[in-house]
């Protein structure tokens, strides 16, 4: 459902994608880790157009995505993103931000968004929270609402960005919980994080990328028993 092949991606003179290849199938969980500053972001950003690229193919869902983001607009309703940040919107209510797409893109009546989002929040635990400001909420909660928002454009594949690296330990596992059971129910996700435990639970494909390039992609068990690459060993050593 995602192929990248040889993308290549420069900030102007820095080259921040070195020619990296890829493929997610439907339904898989694909786990991605690295130092900071090796590209993950930048990576995962370009399979929504949220980031362009110079070199190589991207196709999510039989769509190409052309250098020139022609695209862009059916491929934003395919692919749900849910960031570090929450980046939640302060002066709407939860209800509100989680119907704002849906009902402004034409998706669904105004009535229908809300039955929706009223789903979608008893499906992340907080549906006694509907009617508060994000400002209200704890943080764990916050990005609940975030996975809720992203989930009402019902994407078929979902991005995470580090979506607990922002969060109090003790609301991580309240996150980490809603998404294992996304996963469990199908949903095909790229999600970059350093929660080894929730990689080695659902990840179908764990993947080390380093300045650029993607070092060592393979199944949980092996990456983090038996890692072949030195870098993932290295690398592993210092998170682990
Ligand atoms: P982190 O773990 O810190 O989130 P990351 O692996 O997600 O790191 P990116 O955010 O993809 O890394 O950044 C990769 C490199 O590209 C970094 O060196 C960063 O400074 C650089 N970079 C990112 N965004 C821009 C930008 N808009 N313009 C120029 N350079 C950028
Ligand atoms: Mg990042």
């Amino acid at each position: 459902i995602i192929i990248a092949e040889d993308v290549h991606k420069w900030y102007g003179g820095f080259h921040v994608l070195r020619g990296v290849s890829l493929t997610v199938n439907r339904g898989e969980v694909l786990v991605l880790m690295g130092p900071s500053g090796s590209g993950k972001s930048t990576f995962i950003r370009t399979f929504n157009a949220l980031e362009t690229y110079q070199q190589g193919m991207i196709e999510v869902d039989g769509i190409t995505l052309s250098h020139d983001l022609r695209n862009i607009e059916a491929i934003r309703k395919d692919v749900g993103m849910v960031f570090q940040q929450f980046n939640l919107f302060p002066h709407l209510t939860v209800l509100q931000n989680i119907t704002l797409a849906p009902v402004w893109s034409g998706k669904f009546s105004k009535t229908k968004a809300q039955t929706v989002a009223m789903q979608l929040l008893e499906r992340v635990g907080i549906l006694e929270q509907a009617n508060k400001y994000p400002g209200q909420l704890s943080g764990g909660q916050q990005q609940r609402v975030a996975i809720a928002r992203a989930l009402a454009m019902q994407p078929k594949i979902m991005l995470f960005d580090e979506p607990t690296s922002a969060l109090d330990p003790e609301m991580v596992r309240e996150v980490l919980d809603v998404m294992l059971t996304l996963a469990k129910d199908g949903m095909t996700m790229v999600v970059v994080t350093h929660e080894v435990g929730f990689a080695r639970e659902v990840a179908d494909l764990v993947v080390l990328m380093d300045d650029g390039l993607l070092v060592e992609a393979a199944k949980p068990n092996v990456f983090f028993n038996h890692p072949q690459e030195e870098r993932t060993h290295q690398f592993l050593s210092q998170i682990l």
